[in-house]
């Protein structure tokens, strides 16, 4: 069946293989402009015109503000079945400023944010293989939907669970996120861990610390004991559990007591059920605290997330295409740069991989999380990392954003464009696939019915990250690029 259209990929390769060649600046561009963006989850106003721009040059119909969420988006290009998603994130880390090119520290602008995990670099790939797959389907002819989803702040996990509970997901086929790493991948079974981000505010009264003490009743005092609760929970947790925390407002002044004080909780573990439990427990103890200091407690999940889950079909489909394509060149000096960030930073000084390496088996589950676990509950889907890192570095660290506006960047976006886009064309091509992964992703799910962990009337929280943004974003913008990506 696949000879009938044996003809026909090997054109769409060599065209997707011209394509992005031809395209390559403008890829670059991308990422490179995002990078220097450096927007925080939720303010990401200025990356999602750059991206959305561009698409809408391509011929996509663009739709902003997708699910309550204003720097998310979704282009559509094409019509019919099957419906094939690309989709990933463009967020930047606080406090992660960092020169590009350079082998030591070196903010671009001090305490300011920017990108440290390479949220820009997927900026890139999705939007050059949203790019190159257009072209193809307009030149071959191919019939289906491509749509492009743009997930706002990955890192506080907040974007796709509402895309996915409020139906953006509904009739897509197949979906694949693009994602940033030092080796390419694209695992079977469960990939990341669920986590449910939640935010327990305390409210008190304030009072002159000094002369009146007695007559506050201290919201800061509710955010201690809370946390005293939490860490003699820590022993009895499961060993899959993880938790950490941040206390967003914790009082201004020693001589008043504090009328309100917050703390932020990620809940993690292995399976949803699991992060559940870390949570209702965490509202008992917030409970037991506000009694204790006569304070009332309030009680907000800001996000939510299933754990990431890969489809073999799509996996397999995607390796074919990483296979065909192979790890990018590497120049002497690019294999240098990376030797010399690795040993500066007290990492393993061994360099760019050079070889592909398909894992055996299923994935190792990692600790980490990311909002597209959702989707994966929702439609088959592949993770595919790409190697645009440099390896052994930790991501939100200052060396993991030194080589993220360089030529290791570059070439590894250009790759991996062409990959995502050579797997996406081959579900145009060939519906059967399509077929095969919903088949594998019911077999897969064995019955596990997917439920959204938001409250159906939670939304999103537009407002965060907005004042951070507003301190930095005029000094930022002096260093914004002229050069903007011009497809052709
Ligand atoms: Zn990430």
């Amino acid at each position: 069946m696949r000879m009938a259209n044996a003809a026909g990929a090997n054109d769409i390769a060599e065209f997707v293989r011209d394509y992005v060649e031809r395209n390559r600046r403008a890829i670059a561009l991308v990422g490179d402009n995002v990078f220097y963006f450096g927007e925080l989850g939720m303010q990401e106003f200025e990356t999602m015109g750059l991206l959305t721009g561009v698409l809408e040059q391509g011929g996509f119909k663009v739709e902003r503000g997708i699910a309550g969420l204003p720097t998310g988006f979704c282009a559509t290009f094409g019509e019919g079945g099957p419906v094939v998603a690309l989709h990933t994130e463009y967020d930047a880390v606080p406090d992660n400023s960092q020169v590009s090119g350079v082998t030591r520290q070196q903010s671009i602008v001090e305490g300011a944010p920017g990108h440290c995990e390479g949220h820009n670099v997927n900026a890139a790939v999705l939007v050059g293989a949203a790019m190159a797959s257009a072209a193809a389907m307009k030149r071959h002819g191919l019939k289906g939907t491509l749509k492009v989803f743009g997930g706002p702040a990955e890192e506080q996990l907040i974007g796709r669970p509402y895309m996915v509970r409020d139906g953006w997901f509904d009739d897509v086929d197949v979906a694949f996120h693009d994602h940033i790493s030092s080796d390419y991948e694209a695992g079977y079974g469960i990939i990341q861990s669920a986590l449910i981000s939640a935010k327990f505010t305390f409210h008190g009264e304030s009072a002159h610390a000094g002369t009146a003490p007695w007559k506050g009743r201290d919201a800061l005092d509710a955010v201690v004991l809370m946390d005293g609760g939490m860490a003699q929970y820590r022993e009895h947790m499961a060993p899959s559990s993880r938790m950490q925390r941040s206390f967003p407002e914790a009082g201004d002044q020693p001589n008043v007591t504090a009328r309100i004080a917050s703390a932020w909780w990620y809940f993690r573990d292995a399976d949803a059920e699991g992060a559940r439990k870390l949570f209702e427990q965490a509202q008992k103890i917030a409970r037991g605290a506000a009694m204790m200091t006569d304070t009332q407690v309030e009680t907000e999940i800001l996000a939510a997330v299933w754990p990431l889950r890969g489809n073999r079909t799509l996996a397999d489909l995607v390796w074919r295409h990483i296979e065909s394509v192979g790890m990018p060149a590497w120049s002497e000096e690019e294999q240098a740069f990376a030797r010399e960030l690795q040993a500066n930073s007290g990492a393993k000084a061994e360099g760019l991989r050079t070889r592909v390496a398909r894992p055996a088996g299923e994935a190792k589950q990692r600790w980490s999380a990311n909002d597209a676990g959702d989707v994966s509950w929702k439609t088959p889907m592949c993770k595919f990392y790409y190697p645009a890192m440099v390896p052994n570095l930790a991501a939100h660290h200052w060396a993991a954003g030194a080589p993220l506006a360089t030529s290791i960047a570059h070439k590894a976006a250009a790759a991996a464009a062409r990959i995502l886009a050579g797997a996406a064309l081959e579900c145009f091509l060939d519906p059967a696939l399509v077929a095969q992964a919903r088949r594998t992703f019911e077999d897969e799910l064995g019955g596990a019915a997917y439920r959204s962990l938001l409250p159906p009337e939670q939304k999103p929280p537009v407002d965060l990250n907005r004042r951070t943004m507003e301190i930095f974003r005029p000094m930022m913008a002096a260093h914004y690029l002229k050069d903007k990506p011009v497809f052709v």
